[in-house]
């Protein structure tokens, strides 16, 4: 039978969590077999992985120094790798933000290519083009 994880030791992992990083939540914790604890750390924007780390650690992290020493150093790495992760997908969604198409005079997005014209050098719709009112040559 599963028994309950205590309040106690999810508030205890909470706020070593919340003195790494304030913005970085537990949103998973609760005991897997063999003598471990399954637990994951989200940060705004990128969502951690299930780590799974030994009952005996976590609960002797509660009132033994040095057990709480690791178990900060393993959440910080966490935290810190998760930082490095939500880097590259920030990268990325502007990559892909940058190149999703819009028009270049009214910034609405531009969906197919049916009315779409290259107007020195960029895409636009045609009627926004036949709108834009041109310097006389
Ligand atoms: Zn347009």
């Amino acid at each position: 039978m599963r028994h309950l994880i205590s309040h106690r030791l999810r508030d205890f992992l909470a706020e070593l969590i919340d003195d790494i990083d304030p913005a970085a939540r537990l949103v998973e914790f609760r005991e897997v077999p063999d003598g471990r604890y399954a637990l994951r750390v989200d940060i705004p924007r990128e969502q951690g992985k299930r780590l799974f780390l030994f009952r005996g650690l976590i609960d002797q992290a509660l009132t033994n120094p040095g057990a709480r020493t690791l178990v900060r150093s393993l959440l910080r790495a966490e935290v810190l790798h998760l930082g490095a992760q939500r880097s590259i997908s920030d990268t990325r969604r502007v990559r892909f933000e940058r190149t999703s198409l819009t028009c270049a005079l009214c910034s609405a997005p531009i969906v197919g290519r049916a009315g779409v014209v290259f107007h020195f050098g960029v895409m636009a719709h045609r009627g926004c083009v036949g709108r834009t009112p041109e310097a006389p040559a």
